[in-house]
């Protein structure tokens, strides 16, 4: 390793990443300001284990370049790809000599015109720093992984849970695993990588349950092996079509055996999986799940609309679900059992009500600008119950009463993950008969509140019912778009380090 360039004894790393799950399946378009990104010393404070007197902190002289986190949406427009990649190459070359970098990125970006946009990235990225600079890369475990990204990476990694209730720890061991070998004077890791020809929705591989909960448990115990830095399982992205979206495993470290085997019993231990990975609740059509929500007495009763979850990728504003749900008629009077819906994006409906203010009654059209493949824009007409101005995500919020259906209204999309979303919009979601939320599986707060939960498979950009989607551009034959494929070769691929030319065909 070359000593350290800051002419102290700690090492000089930068951190840089683009974020963002993005949906070929649906119209929407991502732009730059989606991505909310950070710059120069800004970026430290997104992490916990970075502030002043962190351990971590004072390991290395810390550079944050740009770092930029979007929501899922619909793909990113070449221009605004364009854009931050070119900033954030900029205030990389501006950084100076590197000994690291750690690369914060989610992995499933799609970009238009680009079919591997993480690996071009960082290939870009190595062009500006140079091959001496060793680079960690952290991910979510929905990202995918090429043969070009593992060999432009030194360390990789992802998160072990879904739900991701480990992202901060999975950065921070990304950023730990960079500085102990920074400080090692080791040669670079061995990096073992197999793509396992699996693609499955999130929903089906959450790791609560069996059979994602034994897939996952090992990769601790491998990480755990002598000779072994980390050790991660991709679950990739379901919801864009690209040669890449599959499974796959890398594990990294020293020792070659090590590594081989590691990898090999973690690819081995999903693709025979394959079969057991089932939803993570009960599904149904939309309809059949209110039936059943309603005649039940578990309350609050969950009901995910999980078509067009804008955390997935859903353009968020599909109205098709909405539209069934108000027209169901026990729910057309207010003394019908209370339901909640969150939500819908509808700008000019929000701010006919703003105008309106609470109290008011109001006829608005809201919906189906961006994905009107299901169904148009919906007219409702309602009372305001709430306003909220100021949120990060939905900018304003509105609450409309439509019989007894409290329908949540947004400037912009917004995820509702957590019970302060619908408290602070004056509504009790526990006291609640039903609450729909376009969510896929419901994230901790939710789930621990719901008495019950069912996932409705509606249409949308993030559709669960995968083959119905039509991917054209993944490779084949893979599991479940064709059941019958012959046995996988699940051997381990060392790639070559990444100051060494990449050898191997992406596969
Ligand atoms: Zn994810």
């Amino acid at each position: 390793m070359p000593a350290p360039r800051s002419g102290t004894s700690r090492p000089v790393i930068a951190i840089a990443g683009l974020g963002i799950e993005s949906s070929t399946f649906s119209p929407a378009r991502t732009a730059a300001a989606a991505f909310h990104p950070q710059r120069g010393a800004d970026v430290l404070t997104r992490y916990p284990f970075l502030a002043p007197g962190e351990p971590l902190r004072e390991a290395a002289e810390w550079r944050g370049a740009l770092v930029g986190k979007a929501l899922p949406g619909g793909t990113v427009t070449a221009a605004a790809y364009a854009s931050l990649s070119a900033e954030l190459l900029d205030r990389l070359r501006e950084s100076g000599p590197l000994d690291g970098l750690w690369f914060d990125i989610h992995g499933a970006m799609t970009v238009e015109g680009m079919d591997d946009a993480e690996a071009e990235l960082l290939a870009r990225v190595r062009q500006v720093v140079g091959p001496d600079t060793v680079v960690s890369t952290s991910m979510d475990l929905h990202g995918n992984v090429s043969r070009a990204l593992v060999h432009g990476s030194d360390l990789i990694t992802c998160y072990r849970m879904a739900p991701h209730e480990d992202a901060m720890e999975t950065k921070e061991r990304a950023a730990r695993n960079l500085v102990d070998h920074l400080a090692s004077g080791r040669p670079r890791p061995l990096k073992a990588w197999i793509p396992v020809p699996v693609l499955l929705a999130g929903e089906q591989t959450s790791t609560r349950i069996e059979p994602a909960k034994s897939v996952y448990a090992a990769v601790a115990e491998v990480e755990a092996e002598q000779g072994v830095t980390d050790a991660a399982i991709w679950v990739g992205y379901a919801w864009a079509d690209e040669p890449r979206n599959r499974a796959a495993v890398v594990v990294t470290g020293h020792d070659q055996a090590a590594v081989t085997a590691g990898a090999e019993r973690l690819a081995r231990g999903f693709w025979e999986a394959r079969h057991d990975f089932a939803f993570v609740a009960p599904t149904g059509t939309l309809d059949a799940c209110l039936d059943e929500a309603l005649a039940s007495d578990a309350r609050p009763y969950f009901v995910s609309d999980t078509g067009d979850n804008p955390t997935a990728g859903g353009a968020g504003d599909v109205t098709w679900s909405l539209e069934r749900v108000l027209a169901r008629p026990e729910l057309k009077d207010e003394s019908g059992p209370t339901v909640i819906y969150a939500s819908l994006p509808g700008p000019s409906a929000v701010a006919e009500a703003v105008r309106a203010g609470v109290g008011a009654t109001v006829t608005v059209t809201a919906g189906a600008e961006v994905d009107d493949r299901h169904a148009g824009p919906l007219t409702l007409t309602g009372t305001v119950h709430a306003i909220r101005h100021g949120d990060r995500d939905a900018e304003t919020e509105v609450v409309l009463r439509v019989g007894s259906v409290y329908v949540i209204l947004t400037r912009l999309r917004k995820p509702y993950h957590h019970e302060h979303d619908f408290t602070d919009l004056d509504l009790t979601p526990r006291q609640a008969d039903v609450v729909i939320v376009k969510i896929g599986y419901l994230e901790p707060e939710l789930f621990a509140m719901a008495a019950d939960w069912k996932m409705a498979l509606t249409p949308g950009g993030v559709d669960q019912d995968l083959p119905r989607l039509g991917h054209r551009r993944i490779r084949r034959p893979t599991f479940p778009f064709d059941p019958d494929m012959p046995a996988p070769d699940l051997r381990a691929r060392l790639i070559a380090p990444s100051n060494e030319p990449l050898t191997g065909a992406e596969e």
